[in-house]
């Protein structure tokens, strides 16, 4: 996984979503910031992995989105090499998927998609409010959920031509994902499914699912302390407020580690 704006500037990007013309210059700088992130996705190719390119602020994602779709589009003609992340607390994403599906189909190139619920949710808040225009984001946790687990579905309903990285430590939309491939007869290492959650977070989900035998990736994130720090704490932070989910984690190690005999 990687995030666009380790290689390509913020405010580029911003003004690309923006569609405002560029200058000869940033036109310039556009092309080698693009140049950067097909080196990236040719290495995975060239070496069999795949790259998930990460969702970030909505006032920059729609030249993410395009950055993702032409690169979707020139490497994943066999199989799914690049995945674009969709952030479902945006009320336009279950759209928005429907739509790439319909692209990749006539296409003819197989889509991926990261599938989370979102990251920045006070920020687009916030930066809606103070600009006065309607916040791209579900009024509440329960429409994020609902559009989260109807993501999921739409995927595993076309996964002729899809495959999804369920990127999420909700262990309801874990459950359901399963109770989804249960239905659809699915192996429970189909290929084209994966669960995944951040290295250190939800480790009951991770090795639970990996030890059932579902594909499960742990991401570690890897950069500067400066930037990697403030975002963990706020990972943690939103797993601790929006659904208990660590409060319950930490209550399980301590009851292992009670089993095992150490206070
Ligand atoms: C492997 C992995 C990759 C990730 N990649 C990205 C990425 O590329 N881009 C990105 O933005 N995030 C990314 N995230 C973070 C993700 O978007 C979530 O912020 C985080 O995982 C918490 O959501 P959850 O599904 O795990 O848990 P939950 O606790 O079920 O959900 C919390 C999330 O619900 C939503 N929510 C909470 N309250 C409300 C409310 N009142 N109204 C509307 N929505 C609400 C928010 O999105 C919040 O983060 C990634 C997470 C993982 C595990």
């Amino acid at each position: 996984m990687f995030k666009v704006t380790g290689v390509a500037r913020f405010a580029l990007l911003e003004k690309i979503s923006a569609s405002l013309p560029l200058t000869e210059a940033e036109e310039a700088e556009w092309q080698r910031a693009k140049a950067r992130v097909q080196q990236i996705c040719q290495h995975a190719y060239d070496h069999k992995l795949s790259i998930m390119i990460d969702a970030e602020e909505s006032w920059i994602q729609l030249a993410i989105d395009q950055l993702a779709e032409e690169m979707i589009a020139l490497f994943n003609t066999e199989k799914v090499v690049v995945y674009n992340t969709l952030q479902m607390y945006r009320i336009d994403r279950l759209d928005f998927l429907k739509e790439a599906r319909q692209k990749a189909s006539e296409g003819g190139y197989y889509l991926g998609v990261k599938l989370v619920r979102g990251a920045y949710m006070e920020k687009e808040r916030e930066r809606a409010k103070e600009k006065g225009y309607e916040s791209p984001i579900q009024p509440d946790k329960e429409a994020s959920d609902r559009d989260y687990d109807a993501g999921v579905q739409f995927v595993v309903e076309h996964l002729d031509h899809m495959s999804l990285v369920a990127g999420s430590h909700n262990e309801n939309s874990a459950q359901k994902l399963v109770d989804l491939m249960q239905e659809h007869g699915l192996e429970s290492n189909d290929p084209r499914l994966w669960f995944s959650q951040l290295y250190g977070m939800s480790d009951n989900l991770s090795f639970n699912l990996a030890h059932e035998g579902y594909n499960v990736v742990k991401y570690l994130p890897f950069g500067p302390i400066i930037e990697t720090l403030p975002y963990l704490i706020r990972r943690a932070e939103e797993n601790t407020s929006a659904a208990g989910q660590t409060g319950r984690e930490l209550a399980l190690i301590k009851k292992e580690l009670e089993r095992r005999g150490i206070e």
